[in-house]
């Protein structure tokens, strides 16, 4: 856990600590999880331990966590990082090992745990399960849910197979689709003994079944059945597989909230990984502007602290403002994207990220904030660079949950003293304090605020 926290998490943007997060996370308790079922309040330590360092989090100061780590947890796809909870990673990794012990039944491990814990005079006690076993032998329990629920079972010679328990009516089981009770007869009867030359002995279930499930059964490809001995299957691989990723799914659905995740096209776009992350907080309308600050219970008022007439949203903030419109209609918007200036952030975002016209002229939001206004008002050109420093152009990108971190008056003195203006001046009007933002403008000579604008140093914001 220590090798996280060893990083300086201030000095890596949100999405290098997503990059290292991941890395560190399946290396180091991988081992460990692929063997053992970890206790709960181990996993959420170790859930904490990364949603901390994601967020910039230390032991002597808490930061905002702009998106829930539910959310997080997700795949891409679906709106999250692909960072996995280490619970239901720990469950895929076990039932990856329930695999394991079916696929590689001549290996010593297999034996050794097989003859131990399958014996049968273990398997006729009355209570298997509070008997004295290893931590691996209840991992293999802990993990056998999953790996029975991912698994369907192809027929060959039918010993192996339950007719009633196992998944072989194309991943289901007869006992899923029909309800009522079994005789131990019916709990034991293997597909070998129902199948009879050129067809099946029906008499031999209790149950009359319907004629769907019959045709289901006839429909069952028979080239290899009888053959060879009967195998499983992982049922979310073309290759029938097992996947430790699907595996991941299957153990996290039940925390799926089931809302479509709209901005899929982010993870393609060829751009800055700082651009996608800005751009994530955005689908996840978590950018900490003042609307959404206020929200959250952090005492500000919302309002823009540049026009004072509305409240600072995402979409106010890049798009709507009345300062920011004006820039926008001063660079020629292609055609193809006017119209998206009226409809919803995430649709003029995408329009604006994947759009080929103003990919071509090199623009993505603002390509320097310099150009905005040059010289006249240095306030209203810093503001903005400020808040459209989200740019094609490398020197100009600050990591919004980064700005939000070290927003404190002792920061801006601390920028002051170290002569970086910009930095001061950025971090004075997050604060939105006149005495400061002054303090910082007069730092700054009329000859170098051209300069101080186009050289941010990011890597401080
Ligand atoms: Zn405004």
């Amino acid at each position: 856990m220590n090798k996280l926290s060893g990083w300086k998490a201030k000095f890596l943007s949100l999405a290098g600590r997503a990059v290292l997060i991941k890395s560190v996370m399946s290396t180091i308790p991988n081992h460990i999880m692929q063997g053992v079922a970890l206790p709960t309040h181990i996993c959420d330590k170790l859930d904490k331990v990364n949603r901390d360092f994601l967020w910039g989090s230390t032991t002597e100061r808490r930061k905002l966590h702009l998106v829930g780590w539910n959310k997080i947890v997700k795949p891409k796809e679906d709106g999250g990082l692909g960072i996995q909870a280490a619970k239901a990673k720990n469950l895929a990794l076990l039932a990856k090992l329930n695999w394991r012990l079916y696929q590689e039944k001549d290996a010593l491990w297999t034996q050794v745990i097989l003859k131990k814990y399958c014996s049968p005079s273990r398997v006729r006690a009355r209570d298997p399960d509070a008997l004295p076993s290893s931590p691996n032998w209840k991992a293999i329990k802990v993990g056998f849910p999953i790996f029975s629920s991912g698994i369907c079972w192809c027929v060959g010679t039918g010993a192996r197979t339950k007719v009633w328990l196992d998944r072989w009516l194309k991943g289901e089981s007869l006992r899923e689709i029909i309800q009522g009770p079994l005789s131990l007869r019916d709990n034991s009867l293997t597909m070998e003994e129902l199948r009879d030359v050129g067809g099946w002995k029906w008499d031999l279930i209790s149950f009359d079944l319907p004629d769907s499930i019959k045709n289901k059964i006839k429909a069952l490809p028979l080239q290899e059945f009888g053959h060879r001995e009967d195998s499983i299957m992982w049922k979310y691989t073309r290759d029938g597989d097992f996947s430790t990723n699907s595996a991941y799914l299957l153990s996290s659905e039940n925390e799926s909230t089931g809302v479509p995740f709209m901005g899929k096209w982010i993870w393609k776009i060829d751009i800055l990984p700082k651009i996608i992350m800005f751009l994530w907080l955005c689908f996840h309308n978590s950018v900490p502007v003042k609307s959404i600050l206020a929200t959250r219970g952090i005492n500000c008022d919302g309002k823009c602290p540049i026009c004072r007439s509305h409240d600072e949203s995402i979409v106010h903030l890049l798009r709507d403002c009345k300062l920011v419109h004006n820039y926008w209609r001063s660079i020629e918007v292609p055609p193809e994207c006017v119209n998206t200036f009226t409809g919803s952030l995430e649709g003029w975002l995408q329009s604006n990220s994947v759009n080929s016209v103003l990919h071509r002229s090199g623009l993505l939001f603002v390509q320097s904030a310099s150009e905005l206004h040059p010289l006249d008002g240095a306030l209203q050109q810093q503001q903005l660079g400020g808040v459209l420093v989200y740019s094609i152009d490398e020197s100009l990108i600050f990591d919004p949950t980064d700005l939000d971190i070290d927003v404190t008056p002792e920061a801006v003195d601390a920028a002051l003293n170290e002569d970086q203006q910009n930095r001061a001046l950025i971090l004075s009007l997050r604060l939105n304090e006149d005495s400061l933002i002054k303090k910082c403008i007069f730092a700054i000579s009329p000859v170098d605020i051209p300069a101080v604008a186009s050289s941010i140093p990011y890597r401080y914001l």
